[in-house]
């Protein structure tokens, strides 16, 4: 392809996503390739002038979408240039200060995936809302705006003014939509962005007061005449006043390093809050300043919008491979072309269950759309319907364990299939490896290699074989010296002391993981009194269900599994009781623990509070006492305000159990 093809091929490619993206609310690309695509229009333009035309995207501000009247911006609305990485935001500071001559104040904004919209208010009265639309001609959908709660119609002066912000949907209100959605077979929005532009296009109002929108106002047009205030940020401070939502989440800073530090900190940070955000917009805060520099075709050379790595990107499903669990629960893993994802190269990701797989209509060859969010493990969220995906076949479940061969089985109702044979040389080594793992016993230097081998050399068949070996027998796997073989045996003994909880985690109990093992072991304290629970008292424990006291019940009346726990007792565990407890200061006391702490880890501080005969919990109730709340405390928090539950801080709870 020559340049001059790959440019063109560029626009028809670009124009096609920005139809899909703006008229349909239904993008087929990730931004991240969008953006990508985008960069490699606008360098080639900048290297060989005479193939820009005016259509060409780069050229444009989005798009009109159609259905409502058109309005015409009385202040054009631009877009913005983006960075990538501390090197473009260095070198884009560099530009504006040279050109300006002097050291430029910045204001760092969160960017809010969601919608741009200009508002005009006469003597404070809202009269008109306009979507962007491509910067000049946008929709006027004033009367959808009426029904979103954080736009006032009457602001506390009464001026006459413009405002800028982002209409956003909460992710729970995505998540809750979709849901809905679902259910009553209607369409299924890829992320909240178009979910917020889909209510808000809506001819009907009553469809879009029935949504939850928001709205973050980010910039304000002063009045001509107006000088009194001379920086962004004050004149945030201004709009707030009017009775404007503002976000809360800004920052002032002296020059590029701190707008990097920024950046950084909302890299991670972001995915704690209740609404999306692509990015940081970083402005330069001085209005003067923001003169001198002007604009682009398209932007103001006096912002920048840092992208973060993308959440989510296409890729293609080379296959789908079946895992067995330890439990023998059958998880579908997609196979993927790897592809780079918020840092790193992903070449795998989860599809759940088969009913997942209908649900996503995922077939093999298709493009698929992953995600990495707050999680680890990326997902499989959407397929991309093109028209190959219709012409290949599809996903047909296995009705057989890929291991043993034996029959799959689905119990309880549950949309997970399990293998049917108890002795699965599958789930046996799963729960192995579970067995050795930081969650369960936590013991160090033994991997799953060595297991394997341990396996197949009928060394180790089941945790309490691990008790058994010597350290002769470690060595011989493969490459294993004496050092190392030191370190597994050491290993090994070492976990034989374990808590209790760390035990009931490892043994591998359906539904039950370390949080419910927590609870078991702090609601009745001994291994003898959950062995011998029956599911009416199992039941009764706050945040134990019955499916889980089912599941417990049955595990401790399996001949097998008793067998097991005698072999392993045998062999000298003995997982520690309530040796924790050295005082009964928090005794009949629940605690609730949220957000991050800064001088512990939320272990740690369950732990002191166990050591003083507290409980604590992960949900809050009225029988909750204290809700502990470190920084960015979740949902638990707002929870604790509306139940009345004492909320402490940390310094708070440090002086409490006399450290502070
Ligand atoms: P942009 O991402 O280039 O940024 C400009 C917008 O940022 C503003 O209009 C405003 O809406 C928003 N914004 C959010 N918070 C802000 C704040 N605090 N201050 C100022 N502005 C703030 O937006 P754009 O021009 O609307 O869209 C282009 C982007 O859309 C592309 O970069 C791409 O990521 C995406 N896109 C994707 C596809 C696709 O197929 N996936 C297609 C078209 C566009």
């Amino acid at each position: 392809m020559d340049i001059k093809e790959r440019v063109e091929y560029l626009k028809d490619e670009l124009n096609k996503h920005n139809y899909n993206y703006y008229v349909l609310d239904n993008p087929t690309i990730s931004d991240y390739e969008y953006d990508m695509m985008f960069s490699e229009l606008k360098e080639i333009e900048k290297e060989h002038p005479e193939l820009k035309t005016p259509d060409s995207p780069t050229q444009r501000v989005g798009s009109i979408s159609t259905g409502f009247e058109e309005y015409r911006h009385e202040h054009r609305l631009y877009s913005l240039d983006n960075s990538y990485n501390t090197e473009d935001l260095n070198k884009w500071y560099e530009r504006i200060t040279k050109e300006c001559g002097r050291k430029l104040d910045l204001v760092c904004e969160l960017k809010i995936d969601g919608l741009a919209i200009a508002l005009n208010y006469k003597k404070g009265i809202f009269t008109t809302g306009v979507t962007r639309g491509n910067g000049i001609i946008g929709e006027n959908i004033t009367q959808n705006l009426k029904t979103i709660k954080a736009i006032p119609l009457k602001l506390f002066e009464p001026v006459d003014i413009d405002v800028r912000g982002e209409i956003y949907m909460p992710i729970t209100s995505f998540n809750k939509l979709n849901e809905e959605n679902l259910k009553n077979g209607e369409k299924i929005f890829a992320n909240p962005r178009n979910a917020a532009a889909g209510s808000l296009r809506q001819l009907d109002s009553t469809i879009t007061a029935k949504r939850d929108l928001s709205m973050f106002t980010y910039t304000v047009i002063m009045p001509d005449g107006n000088n009194t205030i001379k920086t962004h940020w004050d004149s945030l401070q201004y709009i707030q006043k009017l009775g404007f939502k503002t976000n809360p989440n800004i920052r002032r800073v002296k020059d590029v390093a701190g707008a990097v530090q920024f950046c950084k900190d909302w890299a991670t940070k972001r995915f704690e809050l209740n609404y999306a955000t692509d990015g940081v917009v970083i402005k330069v805060n001085d209005f003067a300043a923001q003169n001198e520099l002007g604009y682009t075709a398209r932007a103001p050379k006096w912002a920048t919008a840092f992208k973060f790595p993308p959440e989510e990107i296409s890729t293609k499903l080379e296959g789908i491979e079946i895992g067995v669990g330890k439990t023998g629960a059958i998880t579908p893993v997609a196979v993927l072309t790897p592809v780079l994802l918020a840092g790193s190269t992903v070449s795998r990701a989860s599809l759940h269950n088969f009913d997942e797989i209908d649900r996503l209509d995922v077939r093999i060859g298709d493009n698929v759309f992953i995600k990495k969010a707050a999680e680890i493990i990326p997902k499989v969220v959407k397929v991309v319907e093109d028209e190959e995906h219709y012409s290949r076949p599809k996903y047909i479940p296995p009705t057989e364990c890929p291991v043993c061969h034996s029959p799959l089985e689905y119990k309880d109702g549950e949309v997970v299939a399990y293998c049917s044979n108890r002795n699965c040389p599958a789930i046996a080594k799963a729960r192995l490896e579970y067995w050795v793992s930081k969650e369960a016993m936590d013991i160090d230097y033994i991997g799953p290699s060595n297991i394997e081998q341990l396996y197949n050399m009928n060394m180790v068949k089941t945790p309490a074989d691990f008790y058994k070996l010597t350290m002769q027998d470690f060595m011989m796997l493969d490459l294993v010296k004496e050092k190392s073989a030191f370190n597994m045996y050491n290993s090994i003994q070492e976990s034989k002391t374990r808590p209790l909880a760390k035990f009931i985690t490892a043994l591998s109990i359906r539904h039950v993981g370390k949080e419910t093992a927590d609870i078991l072991v702090n609601e009745l304290g001994t291994y003898e009194n959950i062995k011998n629970a029956s599911v009416e008292r199992l039941s009764n424990i706050e945040g134990i269900g019955e499916k889980i006291a089912k599941s417990v019940y049955e595990f401790f009346h399996d001949e097998t599994n008793l067998e097991m726990i005698s072999e392993l007792f045998a062999n000298g565990v003995k997982p520690q009781e309530s040796g924790t407890v050295k005082s009964n200061e928090f005794a009949g006391m629940t605690f609730v623990l949220t957000g991050t702490l800064h001088s512990m880890t939320r272990d740690d501080a369950s732990d002191k509070i166990k050591e003083r005969g507290g409980k604590t919990s992960s949900s809050v109730s009225k029988k909750t006492s204290y809700v502990v709340a470190g920084e960015n405390p979740g949902s638990k928090f707002d929870k604790a305000t509306n139940l009345g539950v004492q909320i402490l801080s940390e310094d708070e709870f440090l002086k409490m159990i006399g450290e502070g």
